[in-house]
């Protein structure tokens, strides 16, 4: 939110300051920040300005006000572990830990940043030049055997709800994963139908095609794809299938793009990277004991590390024009009413061109050359996700 008097008056002399205007005018929303996962870590701090560079984040507040990003969906994200009794119960502990967290963020800076819950809530928090925090839960798996724990997540506000992660749970099964239940498992359905009746949002990213559909078939309301590509683009069981884009459009949902390279591109296989990387994010994880000091060191080392990796096994990395073939595709196939952004920020999004939230308006700058008209852009950027959210309110039982 800068001052729009002061780019007015620049807009005359220069087009692109003039896309940049409308960038900044428009209500801009991204429905998967996996930035929570930063303010686990101590002495990280959101009001500061960090660099992907440094410690590899995507997402704080000066990168927020600077790309335009007036807020979105911050996901409590809970890895997939072991489905026993003391795996769900560490995953339930851990994602009320991070809902814990995303409130702590809000407390703690409440001139900045604003919880919001039904749709009407963003528009009211950007004018007041405050940052709209939404909160999804990006896997159902920490609701272990009890799906209505959903209401207790509801209550802490949150309001979409991802069933599934990169592995098959007692909710369904994953894209990336073999078949185990052909879809919705019993509980699956169960959630569904709670989800619904709250009026929470569903959210079929990460989940196979039969989630996807069975989904479609057993939701009162339009469903999302949070973070999601396009597999007419690239073949990727994470993206979907442009018969399935154009029915969720029908039905009124949205599919958000996913920056995330592996899903934009092919990247071949490479499991000595893969254990490599993996050694390395254990050795260094964050954990709540460490000193600040620790903490920063860890990240120093885990930034070389990365660095070291890279040159030793180098991996191809999507462009910014591949993350656009993505968006241009949903557009040119189901329009600007049914598509969005959901980058994946912090937790593995980011494209050569495109490294953090600060180059979000370039997406803005291409849709303009391409010929989308301010209202339209309005939608893509916030007003589909919202028209779902509400929608799925509405459609609420309880
Ligand atoms: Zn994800």
């Amino acid at each position: 939110m800068i001052g729009t008097a002061a780019l007015a008056g620049l807009s005359a002399a220069c087009p692109v300051r003039a896309q940049t205007g409308m960038h900044q005018r428009l209500l801009c929303l991204d429905t998967h920040l996996d930035t929570p996962a930063s303010l686990a870590r101590p002495g990280w701090e959101m009001m500061k300005r960090h660099s992907r560079d440094q410690d590899l984040t995507q997402v704080d507040y000066p990168r927020m006000v600077e790309g335009g990003l007036d807020g979105g969906f911050f996901a409590i994200y809970t890895p997939q572990g072991p489905l026993d009794a003391a795996g769900m119960l560490a995953a339930r502990d851990a994602a009320f830990l991070r809902a814990m967290e995303i409130r702590e963020l809000v407390a703690a800076h409440p001139g900045q940043f604003e919880l919001a819950f039904v749709a009407e809530d963003a528009a009211r928090i950007a004018a007041s030049g405050k940052r709209i925090v939404y909160q999804s839960i990006e896997n159902a798996s920490p609701l272990g055997d009890d799906v209505s724990l959903l209401r207790v997540f509801y209550r802490l506000g949150v309001r979409m709800v991802g069933f599934i992660h990169f592995k098959n749970n007692q909710f369904g099964d994953s894209a990336t994963d073999k078949p185990q239940w052909n879809g919705l498992s019993p509980k699956g359905r169960e959630l569904a139908a709670l989800g619904n009746d709250l009026g929470m949002v569903l959210d079929a990213s990460h989940a196979s095609d039969d989630v996807f559909d069975q989904m479609m078939e057993l939701s009162r309301a339009p469903i999302i794809l949070s973070h999601s590509g396009c597999r007419a683009v690239h073949n990727h069981p994470r993206n979907i299938d442009d018969d399935r884009i154009k029915k969720l459009a029908a039905k009124g949902g949205t599919i958000q793009i996913n920056s995330y390279n592996a899903y934009l591109i092919d990247v071949p296989p490479n499991p000595e990277r893969d254990k490599t990387v993996a050694a390395l994010r254990q050795k260094l994880r964050p954990s709540p004991n460490q000193t600040a000091a620790e903490a920063e060191a860890a990240r120093r080392e885990l930034v070389k590390g990365m660095n070291e990796i890279d040159a030793r096994y180098p991996e191809p990395r999507a462009t910014f024009d591949m993350y656009m073939s993505h968006v241009t595709h949903a557009l040119d196939l189901v329009g600007p009413d049914h598509v969005g952004v959901g980058c994946d920020w912090d937790g593995g999004g980011g494209v050569t061109g495109m490294e953090d939230v600060t180059s979000i308006p370039k997406i803005t700058e291409r849709l303009v050359k391409l010929g989308y008209t301010e209202s339209q852009l309005s939608n893509f950027w916030g007003g589909n996700a919202l028209r779902v959210l509400k929608t799925a309110h509405e459609a609420r039982k309880i």
